[in-house]
């Protein structure tokens, strides 16, 4: 699409120049097209400060027309400004805002993500703005009426109708403004009667928004705070040094599953609060949960929650409630650290190291590093919190650039949960058919359940079986569009790609050389929950992966009937693992760690540690205690190792040196690239393209840069189109960005292949 600044790279025409002049000028970028920025010209009644309902400020959206064809386009201002123009500019056709809908730091903000994360301006703007928001959803333009004050006070000496000093005397006499609907029906007359007075300047009319749907929340019982461990204390004291200080301060905050982080985090607020501040706390998508949001509303009065799974509706109210006032504390997703908050005066990140902080789409920000930068812009602090430091926060700490706060015990001198592992390749010399279940992990369980505990049971993979592969030919059934292995779902009796859905029924015989004797291979949630009903007869088992968890708040449903005890048995994925609070469970199996151990990523080691100790920390959380059985065919591995003792240092300690040696981060800065297209060729050819363009640069600066790939990326073909992936690494930032800018610029992708850069990747697949 042409841009309007390129219209006139040829010589104006003689009737275009304007000697130079000073023009009121608005700078927009547009969410739709790239590049800008784009000048145009802000008509007088759109600069007027008396009509602020039309005024052209940074800030709204404004629609102007575009390219010769002059179509009308949505655009955000961001700055308006007198400047020296020698051309003629076109002006804005409108205002769409009645009030800016970012402030002048969230302007910033976001031309700070445009930058680091290579998108355009346009678009971060848009993705940052809830659709909710932008479109205004659930609430209507209404008018509403009042008597100005000095018209009461003649109202007995007016010359009006009787009719009309009926309505007058009704606008008088209530406390508030109002709706037409109102007035008649109070007044008893028709809409003219109020025209009229309208017209004589008797009666006022001002347009508002209102809610169609009012909030109604279930009220929540209050409750005081605990008295504090003598490490949450010293947690609180480091929190409140940095709020006193007045300046950005990181603080990370390592605390053991159970040491009571969550008090801590309100307690600071509480302080915040106190200041007439608000707060933001980012919790992963799947932590949040009734449980946690009634934990803060216990606490505080005003509590905005923001996440992906409200309505439109919903999450414009929040935002216009944080916009206001009232709002003390917004508790949300990635997503809520751009929450429109007044006067914001700390970001909490809890389970900082979760990837779900990460957004896969463009653009691709990390929220620890937008929360960074909006503390540094308004001098205040940041906690991170978590059990399991990312090793980019820990290494930070470690050179002392975020201050680390240690928080090693349990509150009321609970104890760590034992963890012990078994070996599934001894346990397989024993005997067949244990491939599920070691008759460690059996026998605990036949323990467990005696004494009336509750047991999770993790397998990260969901489906009966991932694998079906003929004996005879290793033909492995696959997806036709993706290339990747179907799996077995037994419940719908069908093979499922994981990645695009396609399915189809089992092959009962092999499709490639005719073999009857295809097996089964790789268990997933699915034949889990089967062996350990055959096992466990008359046990009530609750099985939670994303094929049983498809409906709006069946998680909730199931973990709340889990919680009161329904079930004994739960059997899931990851989304049992995280930030859940169950007193009741003293066993957790970690059914098969490998799993996360051998994904083709440089933080597989972080990843297990980090799913070990998170779906560990769920038992031994009530007075019963509890323990941890892990099963795995390398037990010497350090991931493994380490999370037995509960020692983040030790499996640290160990991944760095390696990360160093091979330039990842934190020691380098990592870029991915992947570019995708239905000739495989022409994926190839265009990454080793791109990086062999980087390359160049750095070879020019004398700068060293590392480069893996490209080669296939881990779904090497997603719905038909073929995928490579290139992975950057150099220790300069700067020289990187520079050179990838350049690459981008000067690269355009030939017609059929798309590609994205993804600074900072949190995932590789
Ligand atoms: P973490 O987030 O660190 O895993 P939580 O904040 O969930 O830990 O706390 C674990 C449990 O301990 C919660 O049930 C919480 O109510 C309780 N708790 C926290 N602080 C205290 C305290 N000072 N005294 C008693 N109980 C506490
Ligand atoms: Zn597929």
């Amino acid at each position: 699409m042409a841009r309007q600044q390129n219209l006139f790279d040829t010589e104006p025409a003689p009737w275009e120049v304007d000697a130079q002049q000073t023009v009121l000028t608005a700078t927009v970028y547009l969410p739709t097209v790239p590049g800008g920025p784009f000048d145009y010209s802000v008509p007088s009644e759109l600069s007027d400060t008396r009509n602020p309902g039309v005024l052209a400020e940074a800030g709204r959206r404004v629609l102007v027309p575009l390219g010769r064809g002059n179509r009308r386009m949505v655009a955000y201002c961001v700055a308006v400004e007198s400047k020296v123009c020698s051309r003629k500019l076109k002006p804005i056709a409108g205002v769409i805002d009645k009030a800016p809908l970012l402030s002048p730091a969230m302007l910033r903000l976001t031309k700070w993500m445009a930058d680091y994360y290579l998108c355009p301006w346009g678009a971060v703007l848009e993705a940052v703005l809830p659709s909710g928001v932008r479109g205004k959803a659930g609430t209507r333009e209404v008018k509403l009426f009042r008597v100005p004050t000095k018209v009461i006070a003649r109202l007995t000496t007016l010359d009006v109708t009787d009719k009309q000093r009926k309505v007058l005397e009704v606008l008088a006499s209530s406390n508030k403004p109002l709706l037409a609907r109102q007035l008649i029906e109070r007044a008893e007359c028709g809409i003219a009667v109020v025209n009229a007075l309208c017209e004589k300047g008797f009666v006022e009319v001002k347009q508002e928004r209102l809610d169609t749907d009012p909030l109604t929340t279930e009220p929540v019982a209050r409750r005081g705070p605990h008295k504090l461990m003598d490490d949450q204390a010293r947690a609180l004291r480091s929190i409140g040094t940095a709020l006193d200080s007045r300046e950005q301060q990181t603080l990370l905050l390592h605390g053991v599953t159970g040491s009571g982080k969550t008090e801590v985090y309100i307690q600071a607020i509480e302080k915040v609060v106190g200041f007439g501040r608000q707060a933001i706390v980012l919790v992963p998508e799947i932590s949040l949960t009734p449980q946690t949001v009634a934990r803060f509303r216990e606490r505080f009065d005003g509590v905005a929650v923001l996440h992906s799974h409200q309505s439109d509706v919903e999450r414009h109210r929040e935002w216009r409630r944080i916009a206001s006032t009232g709002v003390q504390v917004v508790v949300g997703a990635r997503s809520a650290v751009f929450a429109p908050t007044k006067h914001l005066g700390l970001i909490i990140i809890d389970e900082e190291h979760e990837s779900t902080f990460k957004q896969d789409t463009a653009p691709r920000y990390h929220a620890r590093d937008v929360a960074l930068w909006r503390t540094h812009d308004l001098k205040i602090p940041l906690v991170l919190g978590t059990a399991t430091p990312s090793l980019e926060s820990w290494h930070r700490a470690t050179m002392g650039e975020f201050e680390l706060v240690d928080m090693p015990r349990r509150v009321s001198g609970r104890s760590m949960p034992g963890v012990q592992v078994v070996d599934m390749i001894e346990e397989r010399q024993t005997g067949p058919g244990r491939f599920l279940l070691s008759r460690r992990l059996q026998q605990s369980m036949t323990g467990t359940l005696k004494e009336l505990g509750q047991i999770i049971l993790l397998l990260n993979r969901r489906g009966y079986s991932t694998h079906m592969q003929c004996p005879a030919c290793s033909h492995v059934v696959s997806c036709p569009d993706c290339d990747t292995a179907l799996t077995f779902h037994r419940v719908d009796n069908s093979v499922i790609c994981h990645w695009c859905e396609y399915r189809e029924v089992p092959p009962s015989h092999c499709p490639e050389c005719k073999d009857n004797n295809i097996r089964y291979s790789g268990s997933g949630t699915q034949q889990l929950e089967a062996a350990v009903r055959a096992r466990f007869p008359g046990e009530a088992i609750l099985r939670m992966d994303s094929d049983t968890m498809r409906k709006k708040g069946s998680h909730e449903t199931a973990l709340d009937a889990f919680r009161r005890g329904d079930y004994s048995i739960l059997v899931g994925t990851q989304m049992i693992a995280k930030g859940l609070d169950f007193p009741n469970v003293t066993l957790v199996g970690v059914v098969n760690a490998d799993v996360a151990l051998h994904r083709p990523d440089f933080r597989a080691a972080e990843r297990t540690f980090q799913l070990v100790t998170q779906v560990a920390g769920r038992t031994g959380r009530g007075d019963a205690g509890g323990r941890v059985i892990v099963q795995t065919l390398q037990p010497e591995h350090i991931a493994i190792a380490a999370s037995q003792q509960h020692n983040y240092k030790m499996m640290a300690d160990a991944e760095l040196p390696i990360r160093e040696v091979s330039g990842y981060p934190p020691f380098g800065v990592l870029y991915r690239l992947v570019v995708r297209s239905e000739l495989e060729s022409h994926a190839v050819e265009f990454a080793k393209l791109f990086c062999s363009q980087v390359q160049q640069t750095f070879d020019t600066a004398g700068a060293r840069l590392r480069v893996r790939g490209p080669s296939p990326a881990s779904i090497p073909k997603l719905r038909s189109k073929f995928r490579y992936h290139a992975l950057l690494l150099s220790p300069s930032r700067e020289t990187l960005h520079n050179a990838v800018e350049k690459a981008i610029r000067e690269n355009p992708p030939p017609p059929g292949v798309e590609f994205i850069v993804d600074v900072d990747p949190a995932e590789m697949v």
